[in-house]
């Protein structure tokens, strides 16, 4: 991913430095493409210093979603990752693949290094 968007960061920034110097060579338009070419550059700068930059925060602690099956006689249980818009008592689309009813979220845990399990209160 990183590396990625130096890669388009850099071919960015040489087709800014090729409007530039393009440009240059229109004697009426120079100076707009001057500042295209520098608007290109910068922007491509930008992603440049952007991807370096990827590398130092931590990743966030990884979250995961226990689901239970409503269903008081099934013991279907299912550990699954967080997913976007997951929280405690969510009914869920899916159904049980073991007796097909509904399912509920019954906790969101954040998983900490020393494998030790929060409970979000939501
Ligand atoms: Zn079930």
């Amino acid at each position: 991913m990183g590396l990625l968007s130096k890669v388009i960061g850099a071919i960015i920034s040489g087709a800014g430095a090729f409007i530039l110097f393009y440009g240059m060579s229109d004697p009426n338009m120079s100076w707009v493409w001057f500042f295209i070419g520098l608007l290109v550059i910068s922007i491509g700068f930008q992603m440049l210093t952007a991807g370096g930059k990827q590398k130092a925060p931590k990743p966030p602690p990884p979250t995961i979603t226990e689901v239970k099956c409503d269903n008081p006689t099934c013991d279907f249980k299912e550990i699954r990752d967080f997913q976007k818009g997951d929280y405690v008592l969510k009914p869920l689309d899916a159904k049980c693949p073991k007796c097909g009813s509904k399912m509920t979220i019954q906790g969101v845990y954040i998983v900490k290094e020393e494998d030790e399990k929060d409970k979000i209160n939501v």
